[in-house]
C-alpha cells in the first residue's frame, strides 16, 4: 500500500470528488509525465497483452516504477501466438487510447474503416443496408500495437521500469505483490484470473454464446466497395444468418505496417456459430490459416452469395502462421481486487477483469478506458494525499463499471440477440434497411455503448435514430 503525498490546495474553486476532477484534466494534461512522488511508487502488472503494456506505459508516464511480467519474449508476443482478438478500436475508445501514447496509426488506410454493409440472409436485397458511422474506427492487429508499445516502454525502462520474462505462478505473486505498492493482473481470461472471485451479479451469461473462428487474410484491396450488397463506399460487412454472424472488415496486420505494396491489404474475416449448429462444428474443424478460410469462403458462398466472389479474393498470410484462431470466451466479470496467500492486494485488468464476447467488440475498448481511468484515479488519489488500498480499487472499478463496463456487456448482449432486446434488434434491422440514420445510430453502439442501457422498446430505437438524422444526412 502506497501513502499519499500531503494535500495541497491548488486554487479556491469550490472541490470537485477527486476522480471527477481527474476527469476534467484535457488530453494534453493527462499525457504529460508528472513530477514523480517520492519516494516513488513501484507497480507490478503481469501479462503483456495489449491492456497490460497499455497499463505499463500509462502508469510509467507518471513516473511511477512499473515491473511488467510476461511469460513470453518480446518477439514471441509478436510473432508466435494468434492475436488475442481483433482489438478494433470503435471512435470513442480512441480519445483515452492517445492518452496512453500517440496514435502511430492515424494516417495508414488500412487501418480505418468508417462504413459498414449488412446483409440478412434469405431476405431480398432491399433488406440490406450500408451503415455510414459518425466515428472511424481504428483496426490494427493487437500484437503489432502492443509491440510497438512495449518499444515504448523499453525505450524509456532503463530509469524507471523492467520488462521481465518470467511465467508468474501464484506463489511468485504473492512475493511480487508484497514487493510492490501495487500489483495488477492482466493475464487475460485464464490462469491467474482464477485467483479472483466471480461477480455473478454482473457476469451476463453462465456459458459461451458462441464458437468462434478467425482469420486475416490477404488479397483485397482496402478500399473495396462490396457492390453486390448494394454499397457505394468503402467499408467493412456484417452478415447474419440462421446459425451466427459474420464481421468481414481492413485490418492492419502485423507484417503488413511497414508495406507500401497494396496487395498487403489485410482483412479480418470474424465469425461466429451458436452453439450446436452445423457451422459451429464446420469451425471447429479447421486446423490452419488455410482451413479456417476455405470454411468462411464456403460459409460465404453458402448464405451470403452477394459479396462470396469478393471474399474469394482473400488468401492466406504466408509470413504468419499465427493469422487465424479459433475457440469461445465464457463471459466472466471478477472482483476487482483478492488477496494473495500471504495476504498482498491483487487487482485486475482487462479481460482479467471483464471478459465479453467480441461480437460488440468492447473488450480491447473497455481495457483502454479502464488502464486510463486506473492512471487518473491513481494519480488523484496520490495527489489527494489518499491510500491505494482495497477501498480505492474497488471505488475505481465501479466508477469504470457504470462509465463504460456495464454498457459494453450490455451491448454485447443486444448483439447475441439476446431475448430482453428481442424488439430492439428487430427494430433497428427493420428500420435501418429504409433509414440511413437508424442504420448509423445500430453501428453507433459499438463506439458508444451506453444507449444499450436504456434501449427497451421499438418507440426507443426511433427516437435513439431520429437523433442520427442531422448526421445521416
Ligand atoms: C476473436 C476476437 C475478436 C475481438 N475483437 C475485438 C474488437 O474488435 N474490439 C475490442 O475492443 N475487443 C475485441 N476483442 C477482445 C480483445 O481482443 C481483448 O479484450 C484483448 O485483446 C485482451 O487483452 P488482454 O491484454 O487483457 O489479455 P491477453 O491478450 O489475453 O493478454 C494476456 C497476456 O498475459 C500473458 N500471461 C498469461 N498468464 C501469464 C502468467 N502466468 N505470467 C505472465 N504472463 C502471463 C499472456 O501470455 C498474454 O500475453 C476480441 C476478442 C476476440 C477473441
Amino acid at each position: 500500500m502506497v501513502k499519499g503525498s500531503p494535500r495541497r490546495v491548488t486554487n479556491s474553486v469550490a472541490p470537485q470528488p477527486w476522480f471527477l476532477r481527474s476527469r476534467g484534466m484535457t488530453d494534453t494534461q493527462q499525457s504529460t509525465p508528472s513530477v514523480p512522488p517520492s519516494p516513488r511508487p513501484s507497480i507490478a502488472v503481469i501479462g503483456a497483452g495489449l491492456t497490460g503494456v497499455n497499463a505499463a506505459l500509462a502508469f510509467q508516464s507518471q513516473g511511477w516504477q512499473v515491473d511488467l511480467y510476461s511469460n513470453r519474449s518480446r518477439s514471441a508476443l509478436r510473432d508466435d501466438l494468434p492475436a488475442t482478438g481483433t482489438a478494433i478500436l470503435f471512435g470513442n475508445s480512441r480519445v483515452p487510447d492517445r492518452t496512453i501514447t500517440d496514435d502511430h496509426y492515424a494516417g495508414t488506410p488500412t487501418a480505418q474503416f468508417a462504413a459498414s454493409s449488412v446483409g440478412i440472409a434469405g431476405t431480398p436485397p432491399e433488406a440490406s443496408f450500408t451503415a455510414r458511422f459518425t466515428y472511424e474506427a481504428q483496426s490494427v492487429d493487437p500484437r503489432l500495437r502492443a509491440d510497438d508499445r512495449l518499444g515504448e516502454f523499453l525505450d524509456k525502462a532503463a530509469t524507471t521500469s523492467r520488462f521481465i520474462v518470467d511465467e508468474v505462478t501464484p506463489e511468485t505473486l504473492d512475493t511480487i505483490a508484497a514487493d510492490h505498492d501495487l500489483t495488477f493482473v492482466a493475464t487475460g481470461k485464464a490462469g491467474l484470473a482464477d485467483l479472483f472471485e466471480t461477480d455473478l451479479e454482473r457476469t451476463p451469461y453462465d456459458s459461451a454464446q458462441r464458437y468462434l473462428l478467425t482469420v486475416t487474410a490477404h488479397g483485397l484491396p482496402v478500399d473495396h466497395v462490396f457492390r453486390g450488397r448494394g454499397s457505394t463506399v468503402p467499408g467493412g460487412l456484417l452478415s447474419l444468418h440462421e446459425d451466427g454472424e459474420i464481421f468481414v472488415g481492413p485490418h492492419l496486420h502485423k507484417d503488413g505496417a511497414d508495406s507500401s505494396d497494396d496487395s498487403d491489404d489485410a482483412w479480418v474475416i470474424l465469425a461466429w456459430a451458436r452453439p450446436g449448429t452445423a457451422t459451429e462444428e464446420a469451425f471447429r474443424s479447421a486446423t490452419d490459416a488455410r482451413e479456417a478460410l476455405d470454411v468462411l469462403q464456403s460459409l460465404h458462398h453458402r448464405e451470403f452469395p452477394d459479396v462470396a466472389g469478393d471474399i474469394d479474393w482473400l488468401h492466406p498470410i504466408d509470413t504468419d502462421p499465427h493469422s487465424w484462431l479459433k475457440g469461445a470466451v465464457t463471459p466472466r466479470v471478477h472482483r476487482p481486487t483478492a488477496r494473495t496467500a500471504g495476504g498482498h492486494l491483487i487487482a485486475t485488468l482487462g479481460d482479467t477483469s471483464v471478459a465479453v464476447d467480441p461480437i460488440a467488440g468492447q473488450g480491447a475498448q473497455l481495457a483502454t478506458y479502464q488502464v486510463a481511468g486506473l492512471r487518473d484515479g491513481l494519480r488523484a488519489a496520490l495527489d489527494d494525499g489518499r491510500d491505494w488500498d482495497e477501498e480505492l480499487l474497488t471505488e475505481l472499478f465501479d466508477h469504470h463499471w457504470q462509465e463504460h463496463a456495464e454498457a459494453g456487456v450490455e451491448v454485447t448482449s443486444l448483439f447475441l440477440g439476446d431475448p430482453l432486446f428481442a424488439e430492439v434488434a428487430q427494430e433497428f434491422f427493420a428500420s435501418a434497411a429504409a433509414d440511413p440514420a437508424a442504420a448509423s445510430a445500430l453501428f453507433s453502439l459499438f463506439s458508444d455503448p451506453s444507449p444499450a442501457l436504456v434501449l427497451r422498446t421499438a418507440a426507443d430505437v426511433r427516437s435513439f435514430a431520429a437523433s442520427f438524422r442531422a448526421a445521416a444526412a
